[in-house]
């Protein structure tokens, strides 16, 4: 009698390891929180307070390159960024502070090895600033809530607005699958 009840106690055991080893394949065969059909929420104000840290907090949160490009306005080499190339459907958030920027829908190849864009996926997400360093006039793109630069926006991009923003990779982190809320 002892016995079988022992064998029921191993059984029940095995079953409840089985059950856990299901449980952990099933969730690591999963799509993270960072691919499928996530959705930014887009409703006005609720993505926008500012997000203002000092240079040592910033220091801390970034790696070198992203320090230099996002804080101190710096370029990465043409073709050397995770993204020029991406093909992929999704959408670019800032790297410093995971706002919405650009949407793999307005992506176009400009050969120019950065990746490059014809719109903001919303106009508010960014702030466009004139930026006259190195003896020329040109527009900044900075994220409109950390202030994180991304880039320059250029008026030789393609139709519908002939514009072209011309952002680093590593400025940017890129979230597949994800589509931007309908504005209310
Ligand atoms: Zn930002």
């Amino acid at each position: 009698m002892q016995f079988k009840h022992f064998s029921c106690l191993l059984i029940c055991l095995f079953s409840l390891w089985a059950c856990n080893q299901a449980q952990e394949s099933k969730t690591r065969s999963e799509p993270g929180p960072t691919s499928e059909n996530r959705i930014f929420l887009s409703l006005e104000g609720d993505t926008l307070g500012p997000v203002q840290k000092s240079e040592e907090e910033w220091k801390a949160e970034l790696d070198g390159q992203e320090f230099n490009v996002l804080r101190q306005a710096g370029t990465e080499r043409a073709f050397t960024g995770k993204y020029w190339d991406n093909k992929k459907t999704g959408v670019y958030v800032c790297a410093g502070c995971g706002l919405p920027l650009f949407s793999s829908e307005t992506k176009f190849r400009s050969g120019t090895g950065w990746p490059s864009f014809w719109a903001p996926i919303r106009k508010d997400h960014v702030w466009l600033k004139e930026d006259r360093q190195y003896g020329m006039t040109r527009t900044e793109v900075l994220c409109a809530r950390c202030g994180g630069h991304q880039g320059h926006v250029f008026d030789d991009g393609p139709k519908p607005t002939g514009l072209r923003y011309c952002i680093n990779s590593v400025s940017l982190d890129f979230v597949e699958g994800a589509k931007m809320a309908e504005k209310p």
